[in-house]
């Protein structure tokens, strides 16, 4: 693309609903800049898809079918005429006129202004917190981050591994473990025993999305046929001096106690907001999925002008309908920028399959509710706040005295002050003093985040360039 391009609308997040976003509006001669601060297209479902599918093709068939389909949307995005740039961790988004906004981004280790007539914001979701006594010991990650390691460097853990949580996602990585050769000792399955609610949810979502569903079951039988599975685990605590070497926990009233050398914990994923909230967007506490989202009309448009959300960082959807979001999205800004009128649900191409989409995330978030000791930990000594070692007793102590919300939380304890800026605390203080006082999460809130929700140094401030008519280079 030639330089000096004057750019319509910036997508941030380059995973299917940014990607289909962007891919839809450069085919329709929108001028598009995609950026996201990994190296390549795919996001967190598709990672490191073209490197797997270039030079690890054996590693295909470790992370399934499914992750396939990543390669469709790359394609696409590179073909489409969208400008991407990898590597580009973007901090803040603020006013640059009456009709601009400008996005702060940090490239190559320089800080820069990107002027944009629209935003979308497609930054996708985030492991949920799991605080527990012990959380904090180096041999303690998410499944996540195991994932992530095993798609973009074909990495499997080594030594005795236990899995601890519930969620697809957890099953899904211990299939993909298995068929890497490698099998945990344990899973520990926190789900409780499944209302009946629960239970008509899944005979719901067989109807609506089969192929999915026995998608995961096939997972779940796999996985049950080579690991035991511990269920209706609770009181969960790693144990260790420098590192972990044990986990204790109690199944089915029966206290157990094992050695292992890795525990990998997932609770299921909530929505990476920290950027839409630092942009003003407002948010509120959804009780369904028990996380934050972001105030929606229409497909996609947040409370702010010019500024939408697509995919699961407007409220998890996952990556198939990330897909037709990131259309209906499209459609909703083109829309936008023509000055048209749009329906409610953007002129998405398939509103059928996006409401169908929907009623199955509902479903699973009705048979996996997060485990009520990650949200609310029971004992008092566990750290919440990893980055300033704050316990959920000291939040709890605060609430007594009188704090009634998670800033002036940080007042008395720098809770959510650390370099992740709260992202692994949020939820957690917020539900602990909002269960103290008996109020709901839209009454206590939120941390107030503010840019730069990524670091970047003074230095690289002073240096600031300011790309003015939305120039790239
Ligand atoms: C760790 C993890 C692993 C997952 N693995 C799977 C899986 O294997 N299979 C599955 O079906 N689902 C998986 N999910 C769920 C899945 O990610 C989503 O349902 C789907 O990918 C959502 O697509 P998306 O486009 O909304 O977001 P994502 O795919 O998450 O893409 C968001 C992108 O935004 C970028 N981004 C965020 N903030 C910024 C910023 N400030 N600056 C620049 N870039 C930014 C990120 O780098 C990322 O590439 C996983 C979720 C997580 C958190």
């Amino acid at each position: 693309m030639p330089e000096n391009v004057v750019i319509d609308v910036v997508v941030v997040g380059a995973g299917p609903a940014g990607m289909t976003a962007a891919s839809c509006l450069a085919q329709s001669g929108v001028r598009v800049l995609v950026l996201d601060e990994h190296t390549a297209p795919g996001g967190q479902v598709y990672r490191g898809v073209e490197k797997v599918t270039d030079k690890r093709s054996a590693d295909l068939n470790v992370l399934g079918s499914h992750y396939r389909n990543g390669s469709k949307l790359v394609e696409r995005l590179h073909s489409s005429g969208a400008q991407y740039w990898p590597g580009t961790s973007v901090w803040e988004i603020s006013a640059a006129g009456e009709s601009t906004l400008a996005v702060g981004v940090v490239r190559d280790g320089r800080v820069r202004l990107i002027q944009a007539g629209h935003i979308i914001l497609a930054t996708g979701a985030m492991e949920r917190p799991t605080p527990f006594p012990g959380w904090t010991l180096p041999g303690v990650m998410t499944v996540g981050a195991a994932q992530t390691l095993l798609k973009s460097s074909g990495l499997v853990p080594d030594g005795r591994i236990a899995v601890a949580g519930s969620g697809p996602l957890l099953y899904l990585y211990v299939s993909q473990l298995i068929k890497a050769g490698k099998k945990p000792q344990v899973i520990l399955d926190t789900q409780p025993r499944a209302s009946l609610q629960a239970k008509l949810s899944v005979l719901a979502a067989l109807t609506v999305d089969p192929a999915s569903m026995f998608r995961g079951l096939g997972w779940m039988r796999e996985v049950r046929r080579e690991v035991r599975v511990r269920k209706r685990v609770h009181r969960l605590r790693a144990g260790g001096v420098e590192k972990l070497s044990s986990i204790s926990y109690v199944s089915c009233d029966r206290q157990f106690t094992d050695d292992v050398d890795l525990l990998l914990v997932h609770d299921g994923v909530i929505p990476n907001t920290w950027l839409a909230m630092s942009a003003g967007c407002r948010h509120h506490w959804d009780v369904q999925q028990r996380c934050w989202v972001p105030d929606i009309t229409g497909a996609g448009q947040t409370s702010r002008q010019s500024v939408s959300v697509v995919g699961d960082a407007a409220g998890i959807i996952g990556a198939d309908a990330s897909v037709l979001h990131g259309e209906a999205v499209a459609s909703e800004v083109i829309a936008c920028l023509e000055g048209k009128q749009q329906n409610a649900l953007g002129n998405a191409a398939h509103p059928l399959l996006v409401r169908q989409q929907r009623l199955l995330r509902r479903c699973l978030d009705q048979f996996y509710p997060p485990a009520q000791e990650f949200e609310l930990p029971p004992d008092d000594e566990t750290i919440v706040c990893r980055c300033e070692e704050v316990t959920a007793g000291q939040i709890r102590q605060v609430a007594t005295l009188g704090c009634v919300g998670p800033n002036q939380g940080k007042a008395f304890t720098r809770c959510g002050m650390g370099p992740c800026m709260g992202r692994k605390c949020g939820v957690t203080v917020s539900r602990l003093i909002a269960e103290h006082h008996g109020l709901g999460m839209d009454e206590v809130g939120h941390y107030r985040i503010r840019p730069p929700v990524k670091p970047i140094t003074v230095a690289q401030l002073a240096e600031l360039e300011i790309d003015a008519d939305a120039h790239t280079a």
